[in-house]
């Protein structure tokens, strides 16, 4: 019987803040970063996860998935890959960590890291890209692996299976169609606050002739400055949806003042209008501003947080992170509360390799759990895919789907090497010149 021999963490930094690349009114100058940990058994198979991070930091997360891989080394690994319902339960709810968060912060981030790496090993052995293995899993199976704690009063173990079963109904020809066609994508790599307009335009008008469904754009830095860009992409880029995301950056009375003065440009959604921990706050910004969406999701701690801007009806669109919660299980999870309350799931991606491993699940969800990708797309940016195993593939502004076995976390191992934090050879190169060596000051009015 193969054990857990060794659980080891890497810490790998890309110097993104050097060209402004991912930059927004919040995070002024991310270096994209990933906490890199692999699951590596006694007979030599191996699962692969990340956390994506902003840069500093990093080694927290790594040293979190350090203290919590001492759960899994010396493990029964048929046991743990063959209930992955448990094995998450063991982690998520170990009797000493769990109050670190519980079920948040880094310690959920490096938790769900550990599910995922063994997720992938589960995939690879059945020799299936993740979104195909959950598909074909039975719905028994995919609500024994959901943690309902806290979430029952909205989504009973009987109602979700009674949506996956509703999910079998023509499941065979959508994961065909899948395969030909993919799924829709939108992109937000022409909208970074720190782009000029003329980067703006030039990116965006090459978006739409690529065939992407949408275009986000970054604001909250100055309303000015905000007017000018949606006037402008209304101007030189017309018909195209324009999404816009605030990163939190409002107060809620704020937000909606804010939003009353770009309403005129009829933004397709408004992104992280306040802190995502507000969920009255959402609430109330919804209501004042609709019809315009809100979206969230990519900073959402747990299944619980969700549940409840659910219930509030603070929320038009779910966007859930690959790396945020705690893996897999969690984002099954997530997956069934918006099918529960009719909510469209509009995965968030970009960093680095949250492309790779979210499509997974906006994949599932069409094949087995809601069956449609109206009102859905998967947020695209294209940076940094060349550094894993199977980088996502855009084909007419769809996503293509990943044929590769595993949840599609695999970053290769030369690009780790030569990121690894401090040491690699790039960074020996890069020096202090990115944010992440020479740290700017946060801007006085954050
Ligand atoms: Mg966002």
């Amino acid at each position: 019987m193969p054990v857990v021999a060794s659980v080891v963490t890497q810490d790998v930094r890309f110097p993104t803040s050097l060209d402004l690349d991912g930059s927004d009114a919040v995070n002024v100058d991310p270096d994209y970063s990933a906490a890199y940990v692999r699951v590596v058994l006694d007979n030599g198979e191996e699962g692969h996860a990340f956390v994506f991070t902003c840069g500093r930091g990093n080694e927290i997360v790594t040293s979190a998935m350090d203290s919590y891989g001492r759960l899994l080394v010396g493990r029964d690994a048929d046991e743990l890959v063959g209930d992955l319902g448990a094995a998450s339960k063991r982690l998520v709810h170990d009797s000493q960590l769990r109050w670190l968060g519980p079920e948040k912060g880094v310690s959920q981030m490096a938790c769900g890291a550990l599910v995922n790496a063994l997720w992938d090993i589960r995939a690879r052995r059945e020799g299936k890209p993740l979104w195909l293995l959950l598909s074909e899993m039975s719905p028994e199976e995919i609500v024994s692996v959901v943690d309902f704690s806290h979430i029952r009063g909205a989504l009973s173990p009987d109602q979700a299976l009674d949506i996956l079963r509703r999910g079998q109904d023509g499941k065979t020809e959508r994961i065909a169609a899948l395969e030909a066609d993919g799924y829709p994508a939108y992109t937000t790599s022409p909208g970074w606050l720190g782009y000029s307009d003329e980067k703006l335009v030039r990116l965006s008008t090459e978006a739409v002739e690529a065939g992407f469904s949408m275009i986000k754009l970054k604001v909250g830095g100055a309303l000015e400055d905000d007017r000018r860009r949606l006037a402008l992409m209304r101007r030189e880029v017309p018909g195209v949806p324009v999404a816009i995301d605030a990163n939190q950056r409002w107060e809620v009375d704020e937000a909606i003042e804010w939003m009353n003065a770009l309403a005129e440009f009829e933004p397709y959604w408004i992104e992280e209008p306040t802190s995502t921990d507000d969920i009255l706050g959402h609430a109330a910004i919804r209501r004042a501003i609709a019809p315009v969406r809100v979206a969230t999701g990519e900073a959402v701690a747990n299944r619980i947080v969700f549940k409840q801007l659910l219930q509030a009806e603070a929320i038009d669109v779910l966007q859930l992170d690959a790396t945020r919660v705690g893996g897999v299980n969690e984002n099954i999870a997530n997956l069934l509360l918006a099918a529960r309350f009719g909510a469209p799931v509009c995965p968030h991606a970009g960093g680095v390799g949250l492309c790779e491993v979210v499509q997974h699940f906006s994949f599932f969800d069409y094949a087995a759990v809601t069956g449609t990708q109206e009102g859905r797309f998967i947020e695209y940016v294209d940076h940094l895919h060349e550094h894993f195993a199977e980088p996502v593939r855009i084909e007419r502004g769809r996503y293509a789907a990943p044929a590769r076995p595993g949840t599609g976390a695999e970053m290769l191992p030369e690009s780790r090497e030569r990121w690894t934090f401090p040491a690699g050879g790039g960074w020996v190169e890069v020096g202090d010149r990115a944010a992440v060596t020479a740290p700017h000051e946060t801007p006085a009015e954050v």
